[in-house]
């Protein structure tokens, strides 16, 4: 908190804003037992190949049940994770779920496919992070290749290129793949991006939301799908909810697209069950929602 009124900011001490301070406080706290209470899962999101219908990846996504409140957003719990320095013991669990469940799916006989998961910048930074994500591989039996992490552009506030490029360097060495997500929601400049072994770019939900009825979105989307394509890097597209827009999506050659309009997120062992039914029925749009075609009784 010190950080905070740190700036010269003039603070003012309403209510609210004591109640809020409190709340993170509280969170921060029940956040810290939550591994050891079981109160985390992780869920898994379908990536699909437009070329081929295939589910070629998934994407972990971090849950918390807090036991007497019930599930709390990550948009909410993530920044107190993050802000309190949690977030290393809590990324490094997923990551290590995420890696453990994607071995048991190549171990079950299921198709190979990419697991990614999030890292934030101060996992990036506060430990030797290309040694744990070798720990971690090394323990799960995860072939490094299966694995991608997903980084932001916050990621670069306050660091030097070199001392990116030079983390970013050995964990491409280990094999796994790197995506920079979000892409397009911050400031960031674009020299990173010839400079950085990136393999895939997650483009921003506020570009493909709306890019089949606005021409002007459709446009800047094409930009950013032949920028990455001319930078060597497969692009994948975040929170696609309709049919319409997978369209464009394909027509602007667009690699991967992940979204609500083939699945949310779910669980792991529904995981496998989803991804066999996007593989064998078609996307249709009918009426004002995405639904999938039906294929006779379920
Ligand atoms: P993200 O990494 O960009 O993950 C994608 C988010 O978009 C997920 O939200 C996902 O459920 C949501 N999404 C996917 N398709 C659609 C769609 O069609 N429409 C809409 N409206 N949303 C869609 P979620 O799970 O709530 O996570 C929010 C953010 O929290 C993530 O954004 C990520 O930044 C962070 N987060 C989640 N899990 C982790 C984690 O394990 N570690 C870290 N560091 N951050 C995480
Ligand atoms: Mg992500
Ligand atoms: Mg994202
Ligand atoms: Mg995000």
């Amino acid at each position: 908190m010190a950080k905070e009124t740190g700036r010269g900011r003039c603070m003012v001490f309403e209510p609210a804003y004591a109640e809020a301070v409190e709340q993170r406080l509280l969170l921060a706290r029940d956040l810290r037992h939550a591994i050891e209470e079981n109160e985390l899962h992780a869920q898994y999101q379908p990536q699909v190949e437009l070329a081929t219908g295939r589910v070629v990846g998934f994407e972990a996504l971090l849950r918390w049940t807090h036991r007497e409140r019930g599930p709390i957003s990550p948009a909410v719990f993530i920044p107190v994770a993050e802000s309190s320095g949690i977030i290393v013991d809590l990324g490094l669990w997923i990551l290590r779920e995420a890696c453990r469940q994607g071995r048991d799916w190549l171990d079950q006989g299921l198709p190979p496919r990419t697991i990614a998961v999030n890292v934030s910048p101060a996992q990036f930074w506060n430990m030797d992070f290309e040694t744990a994500v070798s720990a971690v591989l090394a323990e799960t039996g995860l072939p490094p290749n299966l694995l991608c992490l997903e980084l932001t552009e916050s990621l670069f506030v306050d660091q030097s290129e070199h001392q990116i490029s030079r983390t970013l360097g050995a964990l491409s060495g280990l094999g796994v793949r790197l995506a920079l997500d979000d892409f397009g929601s911050g400031y960031s400049s674009l020299g990173y991006l010839t400079r950085l072994p990136f393999d895939r770019l997650k483009v921003d939900r506020s570009f493909v939301d709306g890019v089949s009825t606005q021409p002007e979105k459709r446009k800047l989307l094409g930009g950013i799908i032949a920028l990455s394509r001319g930078l060597g890097m497969s692009v994948v597209a975040e929170g696609a909810e309709r049919a319409a827009e997978v369209d464009v999506l394909r027509d602007l050659g667009c690699d991967v697209v992940q979204g609500y309009v083939y699945s949310r997120p779910v669980a792991p062992d529904k995981a496998p069950v989803v991804a066999d039914a996007i593989e064998r029925t078609p996307l249709v749009e009918w009426g004002p929602r995405p639904i999938r075609a039906e294929r006779g009784p379920p």
